[in-house]
Parts: structure tokens; C-alpha cells; sequence
């Protein structure tokens, strides 16, 4: 029976995407043995691996979100290296004595990688979004691009400093190759349809785009009775929420709260890990606040949601046929939303990456758009056809089971 070792990163968006591939190499014979932060023991079991914590303090979902919340990029990077430190030799100590044929690792799981190569085992990276090139960031509007200087500059000498601590301690030879993020393997599995990666010169044949990796049943809760009501009225969905990840400004929630009150609809808003729900007001009659919902179970009843674009999101709205409402709060949600957007299916307003809000009339005028005008349902529809035509976390597996059966 071959074995493989999964470096996860504790973040349900990197998560989510990661289990399906495993419950299909489970199903192959393949015993899977994931690390990750103990508050996800529960799925990663249900997924038929071995559940293995990554030590308690290393690094959380919390700390992950907390690092996006700044606005800085370079601060999860740093946040990143600095568990890299304490987690590289936990898991090398790890991989001598469970002795896998490989070592499957998130692709910002640098730790992974590291240890990897330091065993001598094929790497096997697990993608959770595309590639972005230089092509790309040159469409960021100068606003934008200040914005995102702004926030990063600050943090630059954190994450060389980082970076030193990391290669004087375990060699040069051992950190990932330059572009660092996201890392690669010796195969590459990108959950996501090939549309969806612009050109770049690192797309090649070990890296594998297999469509969504979606395991919709066993993520189905049993839902509390208020929340099954909502769902269950006859009016419209609007499902609206930023991810695992970003807060949302309470001005942000507020003007869904003023926008969205009078339309022929029911509003469902997640709010994530913004830090005080209740700060918010009393939401008006048709909106039902919570920190988090079963996302995929609601996406089945969901007529229009409004999402920050983060990659699992876009693409369950897309499986269910749902038109999307796109407002990225970083760079790469809003190559995301343009691609989906191109094809039909989505409206982006982008204010929030040049640190504008979005103007109330123009959510407004978007959900009620996506609502009303047919052909973003149609189009959602139609890309919903096509999102299985890459195989999933079969075709996953298979190319994962292939690499097993050449390095064994
Ligand atoms: N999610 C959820 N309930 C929520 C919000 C999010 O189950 O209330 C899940 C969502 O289904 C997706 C993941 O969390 O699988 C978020 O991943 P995404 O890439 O969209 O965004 P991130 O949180 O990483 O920014």
C-alpha cells in the first residue's frame, strides 16, 4: 500500500479543495496520513485520512486570517516562513518515521515542500487557485497599485528577515525555487478549470487542471430551523459573504443591510471573521446575519451571490449554476471574477482593491442585474455544464497514483 504524507495549511478555502483528492486516493488504496491544525480533525477524518496536528501555537486559521485582515500580502508570507521554522523539523521528524513515498503539500505550505525535498521523496503540490503573472498584475490600476504597495511595503523587511532565519538555518538548497508561491511539485493538481489560468510560462505538462474537486454531501449540516426557513421561502436568495478570511468593513455589511432590504428577496450574510456581527445593527426583516453558513447546501437554493471572488467560492457558486456578484479584496480574486465575468457570469465592482468602498447604488444595481436579467443565470449555467469535463478529484488522484507508481 503506498503512503503519502499531506502538509495542509489550516484555512478552510485550502482545506476544502484538498479533500476530495484525498477521499479518491483513499479509495485507490492509498493511505493518507494529513497534518494540519487540530480544528480540522473532523473533515480531514470524514475524508478517510489519518488526522495528525500540526503542534498546538504553530500555526491556525486564526493566525492566517488575522495575517489577511492587515491587507498585507507579505504578512501571511511572513507568517508562513516563521511556522516554517518550527514545522519543518516536526514534520522531517515525522516523515522518518512514518516512512511515506511521498509528500503532498498545499501550495503555500513551504514547510512541505522543505521537507520534501530534505527526505527525498517526490513532492506532490495541491493547488487551491491559478497562477499570476507579471501580464496580469500590469492591469492593476494605478490607485491599486498604491493601495497594495501601501500595505505590503511595510512588511518587507519582516519577510526578507523571515526568509534569512529560514535558509541559515536549513540551507539554501532546501527553500522552494524562485517564484516561491505558489510551489510546485513534482506534480501539480489545480482544482479549478483550465480557463481559468491565464498564459504563464510555468503551466507545464506535471501541472494538472482537473475542475473543481467537490465533495458537496459531506459538507451538508444539519441546519437549525431559522436558517432552514430562510432557505425554504419562496422569494429569491441573495447569498453575500467575503470568505474565511477577510473581515468586511461594517460599512460594507451596513450598506447590504440598506440596499438589499427592499428587493423581492430573502438576503443570507456571512459574515466570516469580521470580529463583531452584532455591531452591526439590527439587520432589516429580509436578511438573516450569521459568522458562517454550510456555504455549498445554501449555493443549492441560492439565486445571486455576492462574493469576494476567493477561488472555492467562485467555482461552488458556478457548480450550482448561480450568477455571481464579484468584489475582490485582493488582486488575484479580481483575475477570477474578470474570467467569470468575460464568460457571461459574473459582475466585478472593484473599489475595494483601491481602498474605496463600493458605492450602495452600484451592489444594488449589480444584485438586482444578476437578479433580474436571465442570460447571467443562463451563462452560469452554461460553464456549470462544463466544470466536471476535467475529471475532479479523480483525475487528482490518478495523476497523484501515477507519480506513486513511477517513483515506487
Ligand atoms: N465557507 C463556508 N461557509 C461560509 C464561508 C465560507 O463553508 O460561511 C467555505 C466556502 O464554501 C469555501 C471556503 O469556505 O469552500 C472559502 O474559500 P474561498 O477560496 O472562497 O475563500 P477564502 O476564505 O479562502 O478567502
Amino acid at each position: 500500500m503506498s503512503r503519502v504524507v499531506m502538509a495542509g495549511m489550516p484555512a478552510a478555502g485550502h482545506v476544502n479543495p484538498s479533500l476530495p483528492v484525498v477521499r479518491a486516493l483513499v479509495d485507490h488504496g492509498v493511505q493518507v496520513i494529513y497534518y494540519t491544525a487540530e480544528e480540522f480533525r473532523g473533515p480531514v477524518e470524514r475524508a478517510g485520512a489519518r488526522f495528525h496536528p500540526y503542534p498546538a501555537g504553530t500555526i491556525s486559521a486564526a493566525d492566517i486570517a488575522e495575517a489577511t485582515r492587515s491587507g498585507s500580502p507579505l504578512r501571511v508570507v511572513t507568517r508562513i516562513l516563521t511556522a516554517t521554522e518550527s514545522l519543518l523539523p516536526f514534520l522531517l521528524a515525522e516523515l522518518r518515521a512514518e516512512r511515506p513515498d511521498a509528500v503532498a503539500f498545499d501550495s503555500n505550505a513551504v514547510w512541505g515542500r522543505m521537507a520534501a525535498t530534505g527526505a527525498r521523496l517526490p513532492g506532490i503540490s495541491l493547488m487551491t487557485t491559478m497562477m499570476v503573472g507579471s501580464r496580469e498584475l500590469r492591469s492593476m490600476t494605478i490607485r491599486e497599485g498604491l493601495h497594495f504597495a501601501r500595505a505590503a511595503v511595510p512588511d518587507v523587511p519582516a519577510v526578507r528577515a523571515a526568509k534569512r532565519r529560514v535558509v541559515r538555518r536549513f540551507g539554501e538548497e532546501l527553500f522552494p525555487p524562485r517564484p516561491t508561491f505558489p510551489i510546485r511539485g513534482e506534480v501539480t493538481i489545480f482544482p479549478i478549470p483550465r480557463w481559468m489560468q491565464p498564459p504563464n510560462p510555468l503551466v507545464d505538462e506535471r501541472c494538472h487542471f482537473v475542475g473543481p474537486t467537490l465533495d458537496t454531501e459531506a459538507r451538508d449540516e444539519e441546519l437549525d430551523s431559522e436558517l432552514a426557513a430562510h432557505l425554504d421561502a419562496p422569494e429569491p436568495l441573495v447569498l453575500v459573504s467575503l470568505g474565511t478570511l477577510h473581515a468586511g468593513a461594517d460599512e460594507f455589511f451596513r450598506t447590504c443591510f440598506e440596499v438589499l432590504a427592499d428587493l423581492p428577496a430573502r438576503v443570507l450574510l456571512s459574515v466570516g471573521s469580521h470580529p463583531g456581527p452584532a455591531r452591526l445593527g439590527r439587520p432589516p426583516a429580509n436578511t438573516l446575519v450569521r459568522a458562517s453558513v454550510p456555504q455549498l447546501q445554501v449555493l443549492r437554493r441560492t439565486a445571486v451571490f455576492v462574493t469576494h471572488g476567493g477561488m472555492n467560492s467562485v467555482l461552488e457558486g458556478l457548480v450550482n449554476g448561480v450568477p455571481l456578484v464579484v468584489l475582490p479584496q485582493q488582486f488575484e480574486q479580481l483575475v477570477i471574477g474578470r474570467a467569470v465575468a468575460d464568460r457571461g457570469a459574473a459582475v466585478v465592482l472593484r473599489h475595494n482593491l483601491s481602498n474605496r468602498p463600493v458605492p450602495p447604488a452600484a451592489l444594488r444595481a449589480a444584485v438586482e442585474q444578476a437578479l433580474t436579467d436571465p442570460a447571467h443565470r443562463t451563462s452560469a449555467r452554461a460553464l456549470a455544464a462544463t466544470l466536471s469535463a476535467d475529471g475532479g478529484a479523480a483525475a487528482g488522484a490518478a495523476a497523484i497514483c501515477e507519480l506513486l507508481g513511477r517513483s515506487s
